[in-house]
């Protein structure tokens, strides 16, 4: 172990940091033994999952061109709508990212006429576009379909009277966000889900409920599609990818929802009969693969974040002992000062552009400028050890990912040592 230590020492962690680091997480032993009996639990249903479908060595090779009768791609979803236990899924690398995953799931499932419902506040930054809630080209607003949002009460809960007030004859489709986003709210638990939606079911039965699951996949043993939601949707260079993915998104749901879905992205009548896989196939399947564990490291990585803060006695969502629905660990450090040191700390540490200094910067979708932390493989990848915070009050950053709990570990030391060093923080 004092090699260990020397390691550190020699990358710009002091004795102390070092030492903290260690007290903390000696009371998460158990803890993390939950989080690794949960990836034991997830990495077979993956493996049970690419085994029944026959992936063989022909499913990675894939197409070019039209990509007619692609067979790695049309395995690759069956083996998705077996890990998700749903009807069907799309999962191409032409669903460019998160928001277009989501996009996709929505402007494909909605007509003019239709009303979209948020019974859970404010849906993600780069979602508002989507919608129209701020006005924007090609927006679900200018295609004549409306919007409602029922915000969570102040302690977390669900509004069910105003839930039930705002589902009316134009509902149509209403979606879910399960983790918290760029906000201090609680992540929803995939259990809150199913109520939520079993809630809304009840009122009305035929109406679509999708769930924005980014963030969320194995974190706990079941996913929403598992407790009625007809829709999950998430990006492949977050938790599914499992860091290898380089590009992509996914839907799986029931058949009706992921062929409109297909037909969007595609066009009505070839829907997901085309779609090269190129050379991604490889990347999308062994990232599957790896996903439940990598998801775990950065599970215990969020954990470890949470319990430093919170006893230096910054806000941290969630605190150190509350149960874990999603990767992103809230700080809120109060100072712009405090969001930029710690950004500073995670790019240190990264394996890609370490030394390079990141910077506050207007981001597209976002409304306030963002300073993102990503020393990454893959650009931009947030399975990947990384922080972003808006400049913004409360000055909150949201840390996430680590492929290796080892390098997440390292992350929030250097994180740590950033405030330190500024005099932000004194241990
Ligand atoms: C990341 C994220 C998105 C958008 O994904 P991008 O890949 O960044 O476009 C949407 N919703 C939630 C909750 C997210 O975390």
């Amino acid at each position: 172990m004092e090699t260990t230590k020397n390691m550190y020492l020699s990358m710009g962690i002091s004795e102390q940091v070092y030492e903290f680091g260690n007290q903390i997480l000696e009371e998460l032993k158990e803890r993390f033994a939950a989080i690794d009996a949960n990836a034991e639990y997830n990495q077979l249903k993956v493996l049970k999952a690419m085994q029944k479908n026959q992936v063989s060595e022909a499913c990675l090779l894939g197409t070019t061109g039209y990509g007619y009768n692609d067979m790695g791609r049309d395995t690759l979803e069956a083996v998705y709508a077996d890990v998700f236990h749903t009807e069907d899924a799309l999962v191409r690398p032409q669903i460019t990212c998160g928001t277009h995953a989501l996009a996709l799931a929505l402007m494909s499932n909605l007509r003019p006429g239709d009303e979209l419902l948020s019974p859970v506040g404010k849906p993600y930054d780069t979602l508002e576009e989507v919608i129209g809630i701020r006005p924007s080209k090609g927006s679900l607003a200018e295609y004549g379909i409306t919007y409602k949002q029922v915000d969570l009460l102040s302690d977390g809960s669900f509004d069910y009277e105003n839930i039930k007030k705002s589902i009316n004859e134009k509902t149509r489709l209403v979606t879910i966000q399960r983790s918290k986003g760029y906000q201090t709210r609680p992540t929803l638990s995939v259990g809150r889900i199913g109520e939520l939606i079993a809630f809304i079911k009840d009122i009305k039965p035929d109406v679509i409920c999708m769930v924005d699951n980014c963030y969320g996949e194995f974190v706990e043993a079941i996913e929403p599609s598992d407790v009625g939601a007809d829709m999950v949707v998430g990006s492949l260079i977050k938790n599914p990818g499992g860091g290898l993915a380089p590009i992509g998104g996914y839907i799986a749901g029931r058949k009706e929802c992921v062929e409109n879905a297909a037909y969007r992205l595609t066009s009505p009548g070839l829907g997901k009969e085309v779609g090269a896989s190129l050379g991604v196939l490889p990347n999308f399947y062994q990232g599957f693969f790896l996903a439940p564990t990598v998801t775990a490291g950065a599970l215990k990585g969020a954990i470890f974040a949470a319990n430093i803060y919170e006893r230096l006695g910054f806000g941290v969502v969630p605190n150190g002992s509350e149960s874990r629905h999603d990767i992103i660990q809230a700080v809120t450090f109060g100072t712009p000062e405090g969001v930029i040191a710690f950004c500073e700390g995670i790019q240190a540490a990264a394996p890609v552009d370490s030394h390079v200094t990141p910077e506050p910067w207007d981001m597209p979708g976002y409304d306030a400028k963002v300073i993102m932390a990503a020393g990454a493989f893959v650009s931009g990848s947030s399975i990947e050890l990384s922080a972003d915070g808006p400049i913004k009050p409360p000055f909150a950053v949201y840390f996430q990912g680590g492929l290796t709990w080892q390098h997440a570990k390292f992350g929030i030391l250097k994180s740590l040592q950033s405030l330190v060093n500024k005099g932000l923080v004194t241990l």
